[in-house]
């Protein structure tokens, strides 16, 4: 048996759930039956999922997907893990897939939005000087990781795109605007709301970072530094070339680093870039405040441990709206 007996799949696909409560529930049942763990979001206008689970269990519940219609040509992508990356299945009904709170109901991924790039095409158009390049995400996911020169959103979370947006659209309409996210999802409306903007010509890196950094052809290049993850491993490798670089600073002794840790007080509820050594000089806390904190939970290694993983599924997901 290799060690890499696991496998974390991430999808999406914008599909008409009209009973999107009730799907939820038989769901959820469903997945907790397989053995699978993770997050799964289900709206009238769709699903969105990562669940981590053996390869066996990850087959079946593509093949069972794949049989229904309504899911029958979404694309899986997959990456292999040592364990599962979660601690316990989710599946929530949720109004929208990705909380923009949009009022707009034309921007509908199915027949309006930006058009989508394959790894290598994007790659081209990157280089090109009529170009630019909008991150999809958040300030957190960008520290560590993100497509060379590109713009940084003035946003913590996904709800303030819209506006943020609406400010800016003006000095990007006579160019080409390239947009990316972890996985997709986040640029099939967000290349829409620039669109509803006056930005014509839009574009959307076809299945996010993670299907980037896994093409044969380009192998990650132009993107440095690492990509934040929704799950227990917080980060990932993006780059597979000699270029891979560290963007980011341990936040206790400034050296290069892109290793993020949570805080060990729990009421900070803070990942931050921490290197090994600060991390055991510090006890993983963020500022001297965190580690003198009565709750702080240094001591209480498993208990943090399991913290971790709760605090990355609940906190940052909300921000970024997934
Ligand atoms: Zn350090
Ligand atoms: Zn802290």
């Amino acid at each position: 048996m290799s060690n890499k007996d696991y496998r974390v799949l991430l999808y999406y696909k914008y599909v008409d759930l009209p009973d999107h409560e009730t799907f939820a529930q038989e769901h959820l049942a469903y997945c907790k039956e397989l053995g699978l763990k993770g997050r799964i979001i289900v709206a009238p206008e769709g699903i969105n999922g990562t669940v981590s689970g053996t390869v066996e269990q990850t087959e079946t519940y593509m093949k069972d997907m794949h049989a229904d219609e309504r899911f029958a040509g979404m694309h899986f992508k997959i990456d292999e893990v040592e364990g599962h990356t979660f601690r316990k299945m989710h599946c929530r009904p949720k109004p929208e897939l990705v909380n923009w709170s949009l009022e707009d109901d034309d921007i509908d991924p199915k027949t309006f939005g930006g058009k989508h790039l394959k790894p290598k095409e994007f790659y081209e158009m990157l280089q090109d000087e009529d170009t630019i390049v909008i991150d999809g995400r958040n300030e957190y996911e960008y520290r560590i990781g993100h497509f060379r020169n590109a713009i940084k959103p003035d946003v913590e979370t996904s709800r303030e795109f819209p506006e943020w947006i609406a400010e800016n659209a003006d000095k990007w309409k006579d160019k080409k605007v390239l947009t990316y996210c972890t996985g997709g999802i986040r640029c099939e409306k967000l290349t829409g709301i620039l669109m509803k903007n006056g930005v014509e010509d839009v574009y959307q890196l076809e299945g996010g970072i993670t299907t980037y950094s896994k093409d044969p052809e380009v192998q990650g290049r132009l993107f440095d530094g690492k990509m934040y993850v929704f799950d227990g491993r917080i980060s990932v490798p993006v780059n597979r070339t000699e270029e891979d670089v560290v963007i980011a600073e341990c936040e206790h002794c400034g050296k290069q680093e892109d290793r993020m840790i949570n805080c060990s007080n729990p009421i900070c509820n803070r990942q931050y870039v921490c290197c090994e050594e600060c991390e055991k000089e510090h006890h993983a806390a963020c500022t001297t405040e965190c580690l003198e904190h009565p709750e702080n939970r240094w001591d209480v290694d498993l208990e943090r441990q399991v913290d971790k993983y709760d605090r990355i599924e609940n906190n940052n997901n909300e921000k970024a709206g997934l």
